[in-house]
């Protein structure tokens, strides 16, 4: 569960980017969080991932208090979210498979279930077949499924995709959507960033609007529940 409880973010320079937002996001939710630019959807994401700290109020992540935490634990928080960046951000010299092993290498998983698992998720985003392609090999729409994979590879509670259909073509698009809401069915909660507000309707999932620094808006979705 995600809890933000009067949350304020100011940056030192004076700029008010939150302004006492209440928030919560339940285990299990498909959420879409949308905005102007400015807004303060990517200060929102900082704090979740604890890169940055609010100047008041509370954030309850996953039983764990952000604020009160030691730097030390935020590895462990970390893992509890998966992060699909909007640039991807994979590494150019390894391949899919190295690149989704990576995540599990760096927690210090061993050898003899990193393989299998990286081919699950690799089977879950359709690119088994590239497993051993390197990043300029793929398009644009398949670096950000490995992107996705290796978000998922560490069976994280909650996954957070930013803008996932930019810069893509319709089917593209359409295609990751799914795919989110197929990763939504097995019970992980999915917070989706995004302009995109024709997906956002034909979604009819829970939308929480932030403009200014504020929830200006918080609807709920029609198949909340169901899926
Ligand atoms: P969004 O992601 O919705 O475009 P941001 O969270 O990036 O919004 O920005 C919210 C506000 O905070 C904007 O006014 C932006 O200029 C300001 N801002 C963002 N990061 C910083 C920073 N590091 N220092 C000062 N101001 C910032």
């Amino acid at each position: 569960m995600i809890k933000l409880t009067n949350v304020t973010k100011t940056y030192p320079n004076g700029t008010q980017a939150l302004k006492n937002v209440d928030l919560t996001i339940n285990d299990g939710e498909f959420v879409f969080i949308v905005g102007p630019n400015g807004a303060g959807k990517t200060t929102l994401t900082k704090l979740l991932l604890r890169e940055e700290k609010p100047t008041s109020g509370k954030i309850e992540i996953n039983g764990y208090d952000l604020i009160k935490m030691k730097n030390r634990k935020v590895p462990s928080l970390r893992r509890t979210m998966g992060f699909v960046f909007q640039d991807y951000r994979l590494f150019p010299n390894m391949t899919v498979f190295e690149n989704v092993a990576f995540a599990m290498h760096v927690i210090g998983e061993p050898n003899r279930i990193i393989g299998k698992r990286v081919y699950k998720f690799l089977k879950l985003v359709n690119l088994e077949e590239q497993a051993h392609n390197y990043p300029y090999q793929l398009s644009g729409g398949e670096q950000r499924r490995v992107a996705l994979a290796r978000a998922l590879v560490n069976n994280p509670q909650i996954v957070i995709a930013d803008e996932p259909t930019s810069n893509s073509d319709p089917v593209m698009a359409y295609e990751m959507m799914e795919l989110l809401k197929k990763i939504n069915d097995l019970g992980k909660t999915v917070i989706v960033i995004t302009h995109d507000i024709k997906f956002v309707q034909y979604y009819d999932k829970r939308v929480i609007t932030i403009s200014d620094g504020t929830v200006a808006d918080d609807k709920a979705g029609g198949d909340d529940g169901e899926n």
